[in-house]
């Protein structure tokens, strides 16, 4: 469903992803993981378009979309940071892009309704970002992105700014998101624990490749070498 092949990214004279091979199955959930630096981020914004790619092709369900603007791609990215609209309600974050595409009124507030209700945010509709905890606001970035229905989604770290606590309840979360949608998912944490819980597949990186691509039971028991085993925490 999603293709990677022979990626390549170069900032300058920088290589910053050195030929990328991956693949996923639609319904798919690709955990990326690796040290900072090694490029996850970068991956995630080729897909998204955001970064143009040097070299090699990305398809998505059989089409190259590597030469596609992001806004053709039908992917929704959830960032770390969230980005929300500091001035607009809950409600209007939501809205926001699909008022940009001349999505009928009525439209908006069921599809806002729908995605309050799995997300469990319809209470806070009324609320501007800043009288929101770090939890209810990455629901809201989450909400942005489901009201989309996107081929394909993307998060970079979105539990990272959570205390432990709301880490877990959130990564139940998005488990329980991703089992009853079967949405295509590639999802950056740092977190071994995330990735193991979460990944229907993992891609171990390091220095802009990948150094082991499978299932989280073949990664964590088999693992391809030892900066593998020391990352994932792997039984010596
Ligand atoms: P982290 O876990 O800290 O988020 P990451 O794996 O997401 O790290 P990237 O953000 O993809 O890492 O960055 C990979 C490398 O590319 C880094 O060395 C970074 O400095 C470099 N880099 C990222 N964006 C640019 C840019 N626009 N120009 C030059 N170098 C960049
Ligand atoms: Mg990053």
């Amino acid at each position: 469903f999603l293709e990677i092949s022979g990626l390549r990214k170069r900032f300058g004279a920088l290589e910053i992803l050195k030929g990328i091979d991956l693949e996923l199955e639609k319904g798919g959930f690709l955990v990326l993981v690796g040290p900072s630096g090694c490029g996850k981020s970068t991956l995630l914004n080729t897909i998204a378009g955001l970064e143009a790619i040097t070299e090699g092709d990305i398809s998505v369900d059989g089409r190259s979309i590597s030469d596609l603007h992001p806004s053709k791609r039908d992917i929704a990215m959830v960032f770390q940071s969230y980005a929300l609209y500091p001035n607009m309600t809950v409600a209007g974050n939501i809205s926001f892009g699909m008022e940009m595409r001349g999505v009928p009124a009525d439209e908006r507030k069921a599809a806002i309704d729908k995605v309050a209700k799995v997300l469990q945010i319809g209470h806070l509709l009324d609320r501007k970002p800043s009288q929101l905890s770090g939890g209810q606001r990455q629901r809201v970035a989450m909400g942005r992105a489901l009201v989309r229905d996107p081929k394909l989604f993307l998060f970079d770290e979105p539990l990272s700014n959570l205390d432990a606590k709301l880490r877990v309840d959130m990564r139940i979360e998005i488990k329980r998101l991703h089992q009853a949608t079967g949405k295509t998912i590639v999802y950056v944490t740092h977190d071994q624990i995330e990735a193991m819980t979460l990944a229907t597949k993992i891609a171990v990186m390091k220095d802009g490749e990948v150094q082991q691509f499978g299932t989280p039971a073949e990664i964590y028991n088999n693992p391809a070498n030892m900066f593998v085993a020391d990352f994932m925490g792997s039984p010596a």
